[in-house]
C-alpha cells in the first residue's frame, strides 16, 4: 500500500465560538507517555502525530492506523479556507465547525457550512461549550462518554435538546447527522461531537473520528496520496528580519528541497524563483540560540515551512507553487493556472446578475452557491466593481437581474452614480451568506409585487 501523508484539517465557525481556543488546547496537548512523541511545531500549522492521538484516546481507540497524523492549520475562519487554494479547491481536506451548543448557528456558521458545501469538504461538527451548560459537571481532558456518564439526567436533557436544534440547523443546509461509524458520504452526512475546548472534555472522540474520516473518506478519494511532484499552497508572504521577503507555505504534495525551482501563481503572471532556503521552527529546548528557525535541506508533505527565495514581491497568498523542471512544466503550469481561472469565471451574453468577489475561493463558492437557489450569473470575476460591471448588468432584460453583488470588495468611483442612472441594484456585502439572503430576499419580494 502507498504511504499516505498527513491530512490538512482547517477550524471554521462564528467568532467566539472557539477556534482558537480549541487550537491552543491541542496545541498544549501533552501526554506523559514518552514513546507518543510530542507535537511537531510547524511554520502556520501544528501536526499531531497518530502516535500522540492514539495516547489521547487510549480508553476508546478503534481506528486501524494508516495515516502518520492530523496537521491543523493555525489561523481558523472561513477566510483562511476560501482563500488558501490548492488544485482543484480548497486547500483543507478536511474541516472542524465548531459551533457554540448555547447559542447554535449564527451568520458565520451559516457562511461556513455553505462554503463546506460548496468545496464537498468533509467535516466533523465540534458542539462546543458543554461545561457552560447548567449543571455539568466538568472533568479535565476526559472522554465525552467518560464526562457524560457523571451526568445527572436533568443536564443530559439539557444537552440533548442543543444537539436537536444544531441537527435542525444541519437539515435547513441540507445536512443530515448520524452515528459515525453509520455515515457512507461525508459530503452530506456529519457526525456531531460535544466537547468542551477549555477542560478538553470530548477532544480524544474528535480526534479519533478525524482520524476515522480521514482515512475512510479521504483515502477512497485518493486526496492523501503522495504523487512526488512538490505543490503547495501560500499561506502568508512577509518580510523576515535578514531574509528578506519570504514565504509561509504549506506543502501538501511532493518533496521540496533547497535549489528547486518553483512556479508559483502571481496576480498578474506566474512567478518563476529557485528554493534558497528551507526554514522549520526551532524546537522549544534550542531557544537560546538567535534564531526561530532552523534551516533544513528537503522536506516532505504535508508539511508547514518557510521559503526563502529571490522575487516573492508579487506573491499574493493563497496562490498556489509547484516545483518545476523545465521551460515546458513552467508552461504547463502557467497554462492549468489560467484554465483553472478561466474555469471559474463567467462571462455570457445571457441574462444573468453580475458577480465580483476578492478572490478565487469564494468566487467558486459563490457561484455554486447561486446555482443552489438558482439565480442566473452573466459575468462572475475576481476584482473591484467598475462602470463596465453596471453597463453589462443594465444590459440585462429583466430587472431582477440588473443586479451587481460585490463581496467583499470596493465600489470603484463613480460606481453608485452610474448604477442610480441605469437603474442597477448593488449589494454589497463580507458575509457570503448575508450577500446571498439579502438578493434572494429582495428577489422573493419583486416578484411577489408582481403578481
Ligand atoms: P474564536 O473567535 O472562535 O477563535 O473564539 P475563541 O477561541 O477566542 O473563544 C471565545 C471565548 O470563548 C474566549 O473567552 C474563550 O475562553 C471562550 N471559550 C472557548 N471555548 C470555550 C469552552 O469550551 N468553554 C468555555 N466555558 N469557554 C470557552
Amino acid at each position: 500500500m502507498k504511504q499516505l501523508r498527513t491530512p490538512i484539517v482547517s477550524v471554521l465557525g462564528h467568532v467566539d465560538h472557539g477556534k482558537t481556543t480549541l487550537l491552543d488546547k491541542i496545541r498544549r496537548t501533552r501526554v506523559t507517555a514518552k514513546e507518543a512523541g510530542g507535537i511537531t511545531q510547524h511554520i502556520g500549522a501544528t501536526e499531531i502525530p497518530i502516535d500522540l492521538i492514539k495516547q489521547i484516546c487510549k480508553d476508546i481507540w478503534n481506528v486501524k492506523v494508516t495515516i502518520p497524523g492530523l496537521l491543523f492549520i493555525d489561523t481558523p475562519g472561513h477566510k483562511a479556507f476560501t482563500n488558501l487554494r490548492r488544485r482543484g479547491g480548497a486547500l483543507a481536506d478536511l474541516a472542524i465547525l465548531i459551533v457554540d451548543v448555547n447559542e447554535g448557528f449564527k451568520p458565520q456558521t451559516e457562511e461556513a457550512v455553505s462554503i463546506l458545501r460548496t468545496f464537498k469538504t468533509p467535516f466533523v461538527v465540534a458542539a462546543n461549550k458543554i461545561d457552560r451548560i447548567p449543571g455539568w459537571q466538568s472533568s479535565e481532558y476526559a472522554p465525552f462518554l467518560k464526562s457524560w456518564a457523571q451526568q445527572d439526567d436533568f443536564t443530559k436533557q439539557k444537552l440533548e435538546n442543543k444537539i436537536y436544534e444544531l441537527i435542525g440547523d444541519l437539515y435547513r443546509f441540507g445536512f443530515s447527522a448520524d452515528r459515525f461509524d453509520r455515515i457512507k458520504d461525508f459530503t452530506r452526512t456529519v457526525a456531531i461531537v460535544p466537547i468542551s475546548a477549555i477542560t478538553g472534555e470530548g477532544i480524544p472522540e474528535l480526534l479519533m473520528i478525524l482520524v476515522g474520516l480521514a482515512q475512510k473518506y479521504l483515502e477512497e478519494n485518493l486526496r492523501l496520496q503522495v504523487e512526488g511532484k512538490a505543490k503547495g499552497t501560500i499561506l502568508e508572504v512577509k518580510e523576515e528580519k535578514g531574509l528578506g521577503i519570504t514565504c509561509d507555505v504549506i506543502l501538501y504534495d511532493g518533496t521540496l528541497k533547497v535549489g528547486d525551482t518553483i512556479a508559483i501563481a502571481g496576480k498578474d503572471d506566474v512567478i518563476v524563483t529557485h528554493v534558497k532556503g528551507i526554514l522549520k521552527p526551532r524546537p522549544a529546548k534550542e531557544m537560546r540560540v538567535e534564531s526561530k528557525f532552523q534551516s533544513v535541506k528537503s522536506v516532505t508533505a504535508a508539511a508547514g515551512v518557510k521559503l526563502v527565495a529571490p522575487n516573492l514581491e508579487g506573491v499574493l497568498a493563497g496562490s498556489e507553487f509547484e516545483a518545476v523542471e523545465s521551460e515546458e512544466d513552467i508552461k504547463n503550469f502557467r497554462e492549468r493556472v489560467k484554465k483553472e481561472y478561466e474555469e471559474i469565471s463567467i462571462q455570457t451574453d445571457e441574462e444573468g446578475v453580475v458577480l465580483k468577489t476578492d478572490t478565487l475561493g469564494s468566487l467558486e463558492a459563490l457561484i455554486n452557491e447561486l446555482k443552489e437557489i438558482e439565480i442566473p450569473i452573466k459575468k462572475a470575476e475576481v476584482g473591484d466593481v467598475d462602470k463596465r460591471d453596471v453597463v453589462e448588468a443594465s444590459a440585462n432584460r429583466d430587472e431582477l437581474n440588473r443586479v451587481i453583488l460585490a463581496f467583499n470588495v470596493k465600489l470603484l468611483p463613480g460606481v453608485e452614480e452610474e448604477a442610480a442612472k441605469y437603474g442597477v441594484r448593488i449589494f454589497k456585502e463580507d458575509i457570503i451568506y448575508t450577500l446571498l439572503d439579502k438578493v434572494k430576499q429582495w428577489r422573493e419580494e419583486e416578484k411577489l409585487a408582481r403578481e
